[in-house]
């Protein structure tokens, strides 16, 4: 009968109907979280440093001190991940891919495990946040077409159409920087309309030139914007 089906199939699509954002995600979020050392790549490349040289002064997780005055340590040392980082290693280096070995900690409090890598690493991003900060300058303030930043930016070597007219990687960081999902510290434009997505990849890569040392003030812009990133991150 057409009218059972009806029913039968609207009872079918009530039960699929989603109820709320799926947990795992949070989850995963609240288990681990990166924290930046002070160290570069390059420096930690040189030396893997040891667990009491990068230890978070406080677990991100719950605030504990680390290392309390006449107390136990709180975030002990829970082994090493490989962790790989992609773009170049300095403003006029080769694109690359480098391994990482990042230093995990467990904190003995509330149980959530943090992972400390190099000053350039943001969270679970693919690319250095010094190479997104090089790809803002190169596209907002330099006039680098998108293509050309890729190949600045990315040794990946497929080639299609969308490498040769544009990058869908360097509008999204665009779009995560004017969201402040990307180098959050860096000023929020005050207009209630949102910017070209170029206009916010050149305020945000001025902002992260500012912030690299005053000793760089020399370099162009872009290498500015390079070494700040991964101060601002
Ligand atoms: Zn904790």
């Amino acid at each position: 009968m057409p009218a059972t089906k009806g029913r039968r199939g609207a009872q079918v699509l009530a039960g699929q109907t989603p109820r709320r954002a799926p947990a795992p995600m949070q989850k995963d979020r609240s288990a681990s979280s990166v924290v930046q050392s002070r160290l570069n790549i390059k420096q930690w490349q040189q030396r893997v440093p040891t667990v009491a040289e990068v230890r978070p002064g406080r677990c991100p997780g719950c605030g504990a001190a680390s290392c309390p005055l006449g107390g136990g340590v709180r975030l002990r040392g829970h082994g090493t991940r490989e962790r790989q980082v992609a773009g170049p290693t300095a403003p006029d280096a080769l694109p690359e891919v480098v391994t990482v070995i990042a230093r995990r900690y467990r904190c003995v409090s509330c149980r959530a495990v943090i992972i400390v890598v190099p000053s350039e690493i943001g969270g679970r991003r693919v690319y250095s946040l010094s190479a997104i900060g090089l790809a803002l300058a190169l596209w907002g303030l330099v006039g680098a077409t998108a293509a050309e930043v890729r190949a600045y930016i990315s040794s990946a070597s497929k080639i299609g159409h969308e490498a040769a007219f544009g990058w869908a990687t360097l509008r999204r960081w665009a779009r995560d920087v004017a969201q402040g999902r990307l180098f959050p510290s860096t000023p929020k434009s005050p207009s209630p309309l949102p910017l070209p997505l170029r206009r916010s990849a050149a305020s945000a890569a001025s902002a992260l030139a500012a912030s690299a040392d005053p000793t760089t003030r020399e370099l162009p812009i872009a290498h500015r914007a390079f070494l700040g990133a991964a101060r601002a991150a």
